[in-house]
């Protein structure tokens, strides 16, 4: 990696290739850099038994809508990595494998005049802009393009895209420090299988998206399951006789922006509700789940030295609370339903299938319960510190609207509710890559009228 490329793209999943595509469509020179390979993360960061939550029609990366026989299916990881890598090859994305971006750095600005060193040129450890560059947050001069430092050398540009997905770094919380030696413990980005994993009981701690479909596998596997719930929202997979998903489609929710949620754009931290699209899709009830003899408890408050856990006694709230979720998306449909004369069958409400005799709240003597692992489905965190431009809020996130950061030519893509619910997801990667494509080419347009 050496000179001058207008558009460097960060990540080779289907943000980065949904960028370079739509580059591609505007004649705008890029490179797309990928530390792994395309698709990694569908590759690597999935279980064995993993497929979509979301149907595969929703998969409409720009130029490469999914083309199989089962639109209303929910491809496994297989066919999900052959989607994304059939992508790349489509169009001959410019993708440099095996490459990390290892910091980006804003020219021109800033007092060190390393800032303004060519590329390759030897540096001291910091080229970031100082406090008197930034004014509000945002930098006070536009940057004169980017040093972007990889393992595979330096190159500048005019404009950046950072598409590096939104699950960073796996969270899992200090206490899991003081568990027992004699206790595996992973977080669900590693986990593949149940076999692998040592014979006993297993407690899977959280009960997102994640959490909850890897307590299903293991249960399916015959595996003893302890499960911590925590207050994930879930969704029914059908109601009056669709996929809920279609119904949402068609009400205009996948439209909906951020500025419009409820929660504002607190929506963007919030869990993703469980279901699941395994075996072509069913709920995930975790009442079901207890009544076959899962173990559920509440949320993990405490862990022991000596191998004890502290469940809350948050339980029946925790179990309440998602269905009420549920219910009131059903609540929603039956609304927009009734309001556009659709004719659609009539269907009964859930009925609670098992209620827990107590308030969940325990404390477990692991070894004594059996439970030889533990699964931390805790989710992620973030981390842009190698992204050293000035465009970041106090909790650390980018700064942006609809994915264009308040520093000019850094750009970001494929965010949780970056703009619209899927713009995390396949379903509105293609909308957001759209939207940004000609605002980076005009980056371009003017650094070559500039220079
Ligand atoms: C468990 C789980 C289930 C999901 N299920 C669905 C689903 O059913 N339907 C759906 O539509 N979405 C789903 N998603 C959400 C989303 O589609 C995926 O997270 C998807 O991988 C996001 O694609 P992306 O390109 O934005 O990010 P990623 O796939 O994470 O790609 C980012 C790439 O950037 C690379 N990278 C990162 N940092 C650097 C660096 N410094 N230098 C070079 N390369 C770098 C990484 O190696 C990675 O390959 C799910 C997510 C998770 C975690």
């Amino acid at each position: 990696m050496s000179g001058h490329v207008p558009v460097v793209i960060v990540g080779g999943g289907q943000a980065g290739l949904s960028m370079s595509w739509s580059l591609k469509e505007q004649g705008v020179g890029h490179v797309v850099l990928e530390r792994h390979t395309v698709a990694h993360s569908w590759k690597e960061d999935r279980w064995e038994s993993f497929c979509l939550v979301t149907p595969n029609w929703q998969c409409t990366l720009p130029g490469h809508p999914y083309a199989g026989d089962d639109p209303t299916g929910f491809m496994v990881q297989d066919e999900i990595v052959e989607y994304v890598e059939s992508y790349a090859a489509a169009f001959d994305a410019p993708v440099h494998e095996g490459v990390a971006v290892t910091s980006v750095e804003a020219r021109g600005v800033g007092s060190d005049p390393a800032a303004n060193r060519p590329a390759g040129a030897a540096r001291d450890s910091s080229t970031a802009p100082s406090a008197a560059d930034v004014v509000d947050g945002v930098l006070a001069a536009a940057p004169e393009g980017y040093v972007v430092r990889t393992t595979a050398g330096d190159l500048t540009c005019d404009a950046v895209v950072l598409a590096v997905g939104g699950y960073h770094v796996p969270t899992v919380p200090r206490m899991a420090e003081r568990l027992p030696a004699t206790v595996t413990q992973i977080h669900s980005s590693r986990y593949k299988s149940a076999s692998p994993l040592p014979d006993g009981a297993v407690l899977v701690v959280g009960s997102g998206q994640s959490g909850a479909q890897i307590a299903e596998d293991l249960h399916l596997a015959g595996r003893e399951v302890h499960l911590a719930v925590g207050t994930a929202p879930r969704v029914a997979r059908t109601y009056r006789g669709r996929d809920v998903v279609a119904w949402l489609h068609d009400s205009g929710h996948y439209d909906m922006a951020i500025e419009d949620h409820k929660e504002g754009l607190g929506a963007r931290h919030e869990a993703n509700h469980y279901v699941t699209g395994r075996d072509g899709g069913r709920d995930i009830d975790l009442r079901r789940f207890a009544a076959e003899g899962m173990t559920l408890h509440g949320r993990l408050a405490a862990l022991d030295v000596d191998g004890t856990a502290t469940f809350a006694g948050d339980l029946k709230r925790n179990l309440d609370m998602a269905d009420a979720v549920s219910e009131r998306i059903k609540d929603g449909i039956d609304a927009w339903i009734a309001a556009h004369g659709v004719d659609a069958p009539e269907e009964d409400r859930y009925v609670p299938v098992w209620e827990p005799e107590d308030d969940g709240g325990a404390l477990v003597d692991l070894h004594a319960a059996g439970i030889t692992t533990v699964i931390w489905s805790t989710g992620f965190r973030s981390d842009w510190s190698w992204v050293k431009v000035p465009a970041f809020d106090g909790s650390g996130y980018p700064t942006h609207h609809r994915g264009v950061t308040s520093v000019p030519g850094l750009f970001v893509l494929g965010l949780p509710w970056q703009h619209t619910w899927g713009s995390g997801r396949f379903a509105g990667v293609a909308r957001d890559a759209g939207h940004l494509a000609p605002r980076v080419a005009a980056v371009t347009a003017a650094a070559t009228t500039a220079g």
